[in-house]
Parts: C-alpha cells; sequence; structure tokens
C-alpha cells in the first residue's frame, strides 16, 4: 500500500467515522431531551456522512481494480437519459439548493457502455459540478450527437480550474488547493478512475474552464453491438 493511499484513507474515513459515532452517541445519551427537529437533523447527518463512505469505497474498489486487474466491463446498449437522470436525483438529494437542468436531444442514440460504471462516472461529474460551485448556482447536463460521437457535457459556474491543471486533476490523489477545496471532502481519486473508466469504453475526456464556467466533456463513439463483438473478438 503506497503512503498516499495511506493517508487519504486515514484522513477520508476517520472524519466520517467520528462524526456518525459522535451523532449516534449524543442521540443515545440525550434521547429524551432532543425535539424531533434535532433528532431529524443528527440523522440527516449520519446519513450524509454514511453515503460519503460508501463513495469512498467504491472509489477506492474501484482503484485497486484499476491498478491490479482488467476489470470486466458488462456492455449494454443504453440511454443516457435513464442513465442521467437518476444520478441527478442523487446528487440533489445532497446538493439542494443547486438548480438542475437537463437538456437531452431526443435524436441522442444510445450508447453501448457499462451501465454501473457509466452511472458512478456521470456520479463523479455531477457530483464535482455541485461541490466546487456555489449554492443556488446552476448545473447543467447537455447529451448531444456530435459527428460519430455522443458528446455529454456536464456545466457548472464554479471556482474554475486553471489550465495549467487540467491534466493534473485526472491523477490519483490530486486535488487543487485552494479556500472551497480545503471546505469540501474529497480523496482526489474520482477525476482518476472517471477517465480510466472512460477511456476503458473507448471514450474520451476533456475539460474547458473558462469566464467563470466549468465544462466536463465525454465523447463515446456511436457503436452498434455488432462492432463492439468484432473488436472484442480481434483483441
Ligand atoms: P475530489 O473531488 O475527491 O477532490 P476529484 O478527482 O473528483 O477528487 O477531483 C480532483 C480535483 O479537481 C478536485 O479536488 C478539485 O480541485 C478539482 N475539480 C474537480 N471538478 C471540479 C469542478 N467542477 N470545478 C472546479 N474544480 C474541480
Amino acid at each position: 500500500m503506497d503512503k498516499d493511499f495511506l493517508s487519504t484513507v486515514s484522513h477520508e474515513l476517520r472524519t466520517p467515522l467520528t462524526s456518525i459515532r459522535g451523532f449516534s452517541q449524543t442521540m443515545l445519551n440525550s434521547w429524551d431531551k432532543l425535539d424531533d427537529e434535532t433528532k431529524k437533523k443528527f440523522l440527516k447527518i449520519i446519513e450524509e456522512q454514511s453515503n460519503r463512505l460508501i463513495n469512498l469505497v467504491e472509489n477506492m474498489l474501484s482503484v485497486n481494480k484499476l491498478q491490479t486487474e482488467k476489470e470486466n466491463l458488462i456492455y449494454k446498449e443504453s440511454n443516457l437519459k435513464l442513465i442521467i437522470e437518476p444520478v441527478i436525483s442523487v446528487v440533489k438529494n445532497t446538493y439542494s439548493t443547486h438548480k438542475y437542468v437537463f437538456e437531452h436531444n431526443e435524436n441522442t442514440p444510445n450508447i453501448l457502455v457499462d451501465r454501473y460504471k457509466f452511472q458512478q462516472i456521470m456520479m463523479n461529474l455531477i457530483e464535482n459540478a455541485a461541490k466546487y460551485s456555489d449554492e443556488h448556482t446552476t448545473i447543467t447536463i447537455k447529451t448531444a450527437l456530435v459527428g460519430e460521437n455522443v458528446s455529454i457535457k456536464v456545466i457548472d459556474n464554479g471556482i474554475g480550474i486553471a489550465k495549467e491543471n487540467y491534466d493534473k486533476i485526472f491523477t490519483k490523489f490530486s486535488r487543487i488547493d485552494n479556500p472551497l477545496t480545503r471546505k469540501v471532502q474529497g480523496s482526489g481519486l474520482g477525476l482518476y478512475i472517471t477517465k480510466n473508466l472512460v477511456e476503458k469504453m473507448d471514450g474520451k475526456i476533456s475539460v474547458q474552464s473558462e469566464n467563470g464556467q466549468t465544462t466536463f466533456e465525454i465523447l463515446m463513439p456511436v457503436k452498434s453491438v455488432e462492432d463492439q463483438a468484432r473488436a472484442r473478438c480481434s483483441q
């Protein structure tokens, strides 16, 4: 296990666990003294911190798999609307003050991806868009057919990313230091996993950040099930 992994694990696991233990102990010890609203607030924190732990564990398992074995992806022809809508709902649950706009072009063809992994990709991007932008700002998710590819864009109006960090953010454990990044939690693994998964599924990911707007774009080739099967057989 490398040093980065250990230091991330110890910090990222300890913080939510301490919070879960603290709030559950307070509730157990002072149950009769707490009003319903306070109990609900504490339970909400416990729920949020548990979700954070689940995400982190999923990300760590993914990194481990990316490093050790060639992951088996289960390709299915998938409708992007059905993949993205549930992800927006989950992110909205935690980041409820942002405005979410989903511009799905109905002409966008289905893509051949591992649905579960593609949801993990979309979760990382949409959650980042919310994490690194202020409350009440808008997050736009756009799909379209561009030439021979399906384009999926996640656009936010947040803190932005300097050009010299465009490559760095996709590397393992990298976080760009600024006051907001210090405030929001993260392991620096999300975009590393995202890029790896996108590329495994023959796609590309890029970022552009200017004039207060940050856009992550994924391009996925439009392929039929037959094309895909042929490509895999000839590998
Ligand atoms: P994490 O969010 O856990 O730190 P990621 O790998 O998802 O890790 O992102 C790496 C870094 O890239 C973040 O720490 C942040 O500095 C930067 N970043 C990612 N998405 C955005 C965004 N939408 N706007 C501004 N900065 C971002």
